[in-house]
């Protein structure tokens, strides 16, 4: 029998219908075709194709409340901007503004391209979480008939449904996974996602088997939105040839922090002097510079090369096995906090949503 309950004690009504709220922000799952042929995001396409799924008035199910943004959007669009936005729904949701009830869980539909970084996003932007937020999408849209958006879309809202966790997950293609940890591995393949540091929190087969001991619990306090402001952050991708220029066009002003995606263990160009000049430079006027591994799978150790040393020694911090997503996403969010980049640099390193292996103490 599927295993669909964590066996944390949990205090609810007996026998009470549980409640999700679907957030629909766009993406594949519910695009159509254009004139050109292309899939694109269309208002109201994906109530029309929900009318069309009987199961969603399966009393297995939670009650779901659709609620479409105003503008839907091909990931690729996505701006942090919209993590913004999609933050202040979620909480709107749990709290149950707008006369709804308090969802027990949360769905957010979002298109695959850069759903890994808004589940990032969303694991720093939301503190004191009560229950669960699953970001789904599909390979394929809803009105195809091979989609694999039915099963997202169904699994998701059980998920959610689920009592005794409380996190920002990702959900394709029978994984579960922590989506501060998660990252797009295919552009074809059902199972479009991976977690390469970190197992999946659940497999989805003929059984739900979870993993009970990685899951993070409901938290006792309030929820709480962080605000993003406007702070210029980017990401650079070393590879072989990388001049001191191009580096220092990459660091103009306004820039505040760069996830640096370096080599193996966190390694970059040593007997570049001037190009880690330039670095130097910009962590001395207060630059934030992380370092994350272009490799899927391990972290960065800075001192197991020279090659790496040379950047730790000019000031770079450690991203440990961090996703380039989550990466990105938590310098913004830090960043945004207006702390001075010494607090930035050590909060770097600290895990805060569970989205990084904390160093073993020296
Ligand atoms: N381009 C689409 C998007 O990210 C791809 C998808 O949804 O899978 O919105």
């Amino acid at each position: 029998m599927a295993d669909t309950q964590p066996r944390r004690p949990v205090a609810r009504r007996p026998g009470a219908r549980r409640h999700v709220a679907l957030l629909h922000t766009g993406g594949t799952l519910g695009m159509v075709r254009d004139a050109e042929g292309a899939y694109a995001p269309r208002a109201g396409a994906l109530a029309s194709a929900l009318a069309r799924l009987p199961e969603l008035d399966d009393p297995r199910l939670p009650s779901v409340r659709l609620e479409e943004s105003d503008e839907l959007l091909d990931s690729s669009d996505v701006r942090p901007g919209d993590w913004q936005r999609i933050a202040d729904r979620v909480a709107a949701a749990f709290r149950g503004d707008g006369g709804s009830p308090p969802a027990d869980g949360v769905v957010v539909l979002h298109g695959t391209d850069t759903m890994a970084y808004s589940a990032s996003a969303l694991a720093f932007l939301l503190q004191g979480l009560p229950g669960p937020v699953v970001l789904t999408g599909s390979q394929l849209p809803l009105v195809e008939v091979r989609s694999d958006g039915r099963d997202n879309l169904i699994t998701s809202l059980l998920l959610a449904a689920t009592p005794g966790w409380a996190e920002v997950a990702v959900y394709l293609g029978g994984g579960l996974l922590r989506g501060c940890r998660s990252t797009k591995v295919s552009t074809s393949g059902f199972d479009a996602f991976a977690s390469p540091n970190l197992p999946p929190l659940a497999e989805v087969g003929v059984d739900v088997a979870w993993r009970h001991d990685l899951l993070r619990p409901p938290a006792g306090g309030p929820l709480r939105v962080g605000r993003l402001a406007d702070v210029g952050v980017v990401a650079l991708r070393l590879f072989p040839g990388i001049t001191a220029d191009t580096l220092r066009n990459v660091l103009r002003d306004p820039v505040r922090g760069l996830v640096l995606e370096t080599y193996g263990s966190g390694n970059a160009p040593s007997r570049d002097a001037e190009l880690l000049g330039v670095l130097r430079a910009a962590i001395e006027r207060g630059v934030v510079v992380v370092n994350v591994t272009q490799c899927l799978r391990g972290g960065v150790q800075m001192g197991a090369y020279a090659a790496g040393r040379a950047l730790a020694e000019a000031g770079v911090v450690s991203g440990g096995d961090l996703t380039a997503e989550a990466a990105l996403a938590k310098l913004l969010v830090l960043l945004s906090r207006g702390d001075d980049p010494r607090t930035v640099a050590a909060a770097m390193a600290r895990d805060l949503a569970g989205e990084l292996t904390p160093a073993a103490p020296a």
